[in-house]
């Protein structure tokens, strides 16, 4: 096998925040072996590190708005660069605007992978209004190992505390329900309208999220399958 033969490239995953990005990056991360790379993942790392981003997104972040561009495009930039992105990657919560859309495409157009140019496959997770605030406000977290359960359909085996690894789950300060609205809003307003730009370009593959996260998933690796080659340059 060649070297740009095992190349993926780059995927973009969108969607409602609740409709299930991390949970499925996280499934085909592992099944093509390339790094899932969360935005929202590294902005809370900085927070709870303290560093200078962390300092300035937190209070962007706990009121449920986008951190400006001048924080978030050099974070991605510098994320993107590193190697073991070189055969591909999955994106969850970038871009979130036309904007950041745009300055995918400029990255991309300078980037090969394996020796390969690729142009991401973008697939949108579609879930209805009211399921995607169950799964919000029922969303807990293990502060350890980063598994994630929901108290309504993913409940832990005793209440409260992670099954791996016994440590007492969190809920994240945006899970709140006064957050939730504003972030929901936000999704709307800005993140929305990427759907259109994704489709105008006849790249946007719709997967139903409502479907069992086996089901998602399998529809997903054959989404990206199916693109890798049409997805090349
Ligand atoms: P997420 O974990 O993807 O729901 O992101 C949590 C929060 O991090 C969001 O509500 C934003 O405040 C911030 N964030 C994550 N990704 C981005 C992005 N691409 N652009 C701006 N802000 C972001």
């Amino acid at each position: 096998m060649t070297e740009s033969a095992i190349a993926v490239g780059p995927v973009v995953l969108l969607g409602a925040p609740g409709a299930g990005k991390g949970t499925q990056a996280k499934q085909i991360a592992r099944r093509f072996g390339i790094p899932q790379v969360s935005t929202g993942d590294i902005l809370r790392e900085n927070v709870a590190q303290g560093t200078e981003l962390g300092r300035k997104a937190r209070a962007v972040i706990e009121r449920g708005e986008l951190v400006p561009d001048d924080l978030v495009l050099p974070m991605v930039a510098e994320r993107l660069t590193q190697l073991d992105c070189e055969r591909g990657f999955i994106l969850d919560g970038f871009p979130r605007t036309v904007n950041q859309a745009e300055w995918l495409d400029r990255f991309l157009e300078s980037r090969e992978f394996c020796g390969k140019k690729f142009r991401p496959v973008v697939i949108n997770i579609k879930v209805g209004y009211n399921q995607l605030l169950q799964r919000l406000t029922g969303r807990r977290s293990c502060p350890a190992d980063q598994k994630i359960y929901n108290i309504y359909s993913q409940p832990p085996k005793k209440e409260g505390v992670c099954d791996f690894c016994g440590t007492q789950l969190v809920q994240r300060k945006d899970d709140k329900e006064e957050v939730i609205s504003e972030r929901l809003k936000s999704y709307e307003r800005q993140t929305l309208p990427l759907v259109d730009y994704y489709r105008r370009q006849g790249r946007l593959r719709e997967i139903d999220g409502e479907l069992s996260v086996d089901q998602v998933t399998a529809e997903m690796i054959s989404a990206i399958e199916g693109s890798s080659a049409a997805g090349s340059a």
